[in-house]
């Protein structure tokens, strides 16, 4: 079955990429950059928040939290410094967008974070890049260096009485530093373990301060806010979420990528659509997706006419996450493919909860022993019991455990069951894995 193409929509954050020295402050000026901040300046601080409020951006990191909304828990009478933390730890598997934002047009995000800062009355902001990024980190060093040669970052912002530091920090490649208080822990030289939310960061984050933590594509939207309005970007979007998205789109498709989407696009015109990801291999066909980055509920072939959006997912019991949409084939095990997903959460699991700590890697044998013919009726039960002991479903969000990542390793067990339980129970009563066997590798005695 075919669909009709998917809308067109006007790129707000990936226009530049691909064109020569587009990472450049140069390039950066020809595009119009940094005459929003000029714009901002002009307005009252609390004016620059309504303006973001009204836009109905919403956060571009997993959580999709309204972006307006968050700044505007900042205590404005603290007497403490505030701080904005970026949150460019890109670890989901499945996503790949902020690295595209800071290698193609890093100028984008930081004109982002000084229009926050001026909203804010932010004075120091830090970066927390991914550590394996290193290009993007020696593109966003040169820019920040750019800025602060060009009178945008340092004492006095384009000229006004405002002064704005931006630090570059890259993370050692653990997972969930990308969780925003391990964020802040890592930030602070400690461990990387979430902390128990209440208090949150917008009031006790950073060395105990109030703290706004963005996402890097979350920033990157704001400039554009300014350039055209916050009514126009509201209208790019959805009812409930404005502007564009970039989706990371893998698997089997053939043109896999970062494309720059209307969210009232559908996971069927993303995959299907020869501009997006142009169809399926030959002779191949879909038999499931994953919608927002590994830990976002699978859906199967019969769910994809669902727009790409936050509360259309929902409806679903997925989410649209961190836009990382993975395409599976008919020639995918579904078995092990959970199994390599729940492998990743044990893994990167800091063991600070009972639940994730034992189950994650719980899970993750009775999966290898599934899949190596060796599993038993009652071992698709006791998975079931594990996840729902780390994280019920549905609906999302009853998790057991400090952090979201108890979350992220039980829905997929949950979604994939659900769904695919036909193919679970192949396996058991087979004792064998009906799409062949593979050499494993060797990946620990908990694997
Ligand atoms: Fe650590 Fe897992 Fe608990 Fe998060 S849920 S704090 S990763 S043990």
């Amino acid at each position: 079955m075919t669909s009709p193409a998917a809308p067109a929509v006007e790129k707000v954050i990936s226009r530049a990429w691909g064109t020569p020295h587009s990472h450049t402050l140069a390039e950066y000026r020809k595009r119009g950059g940094y005459e929003a901040l000029k714009k901002a300046l002009e307005m009252a601080p609390q004016a620059v928040l309504e303006e973001v409020k009204k836009s109905n951006l919403r956060g571009r990191g997993g959580a999709g939290f309204p972006t307006g909304m968050k700044w505007s828990f900042v205590p404005k009478d603290s007497p403490k410094p505030k701080y904005l933390a970026v949150n460019g730890d890109e670890s989901e598997p499945g996503t790949f967008k902020d690295r595209y934002i800071l290698e193609e047009d890093p100028h984008l995000m930081l004109e982002g974070i000084a229009i926050a800062a001026w909203a804010l009355d932010v004075h120091t902001c830090y970066v927390y890049l991914r550590g394996e990024f290193k290009f993007a980190a020696q593109r966003l060093q040169a820019a920040i260096d750019e800025a602060y040669r060009e009178g945008i970052f340092g004492k006095k912002m384009l000229g006004k009485d405002f002064e704005l530091n931006v630090w570059l920090v890259r993370g050692a490649g653990a997972y969930i530093c990308g969780e925003e208080t391990a964020l802040l822990e890592s930030l602070e030289g400690k461990k990387g373990w979430p902390r128990l939310k209440p208090p949150f960061p917008a009031v006790v984050g950073l060395f105990g301060c109030p703290t706004v933590v963005n996402n890097v594509e979350t920033l990157a939207s704001v400039p554009p806010i300014f350039q055209r309005g916050a009514d126009w970007y509201a209208k790019l979007g959805t009812e409930k979420s404005g502007g564009t998205r970039l989706i990371c789109l893998s698997g089997s498709v053939n043109r896999p990528g970062v494309y720059e989407i209307s969210m009232a696009t559908t996971l069927r015109q993303l995959i299907e659509d020869p501009d997006l990801g142009g169809g399926m291999p030959a002779g191949r066909k879909v038999k499931a997706v994953i919608p927002g980055g590994s830990s976002a509920p699978v859906l199967a072939a019969d769910e994809l006419d669902v727009a790409l959006e936050f509360e259309a997912l929902k409806v679903k019991q997925t989410m649209a996450g961190s836009g990382g949409v993975i395409v599976m084939d008919d020639r995918t095990c579904m078995v092990r493919s959970l199994w390599r997903v729940a492998r990743f959460y044990a893994e990167e699991s800091c063991g600070q909860c009972t639940p994730c700590r034992e189950g994650t890697p719980w899970q993750t044998r009775l999966l290898r022993k599934i899949e190596e013919g060796r599993g038993e009726p009652e071992d698709l039960e006791m998975l079931l019991n594990v996840a729902t002991s780390i994280a019920p479903y549905p609906p999302i969000g009853l998790g057991t455990t400090i952090c979201a990542l108890g979350d992220a390793a039980a829905l997929p067990v949950h979604s994939f069951v659900a769904r695919f339980r036909a193919e679970f129970e192949a396996h058991i009563h087979e004792k064998r894995c009906p799409f062949g066997d593979r050499p494993w590798g060797h990946f620990g005695d908990w694997a």
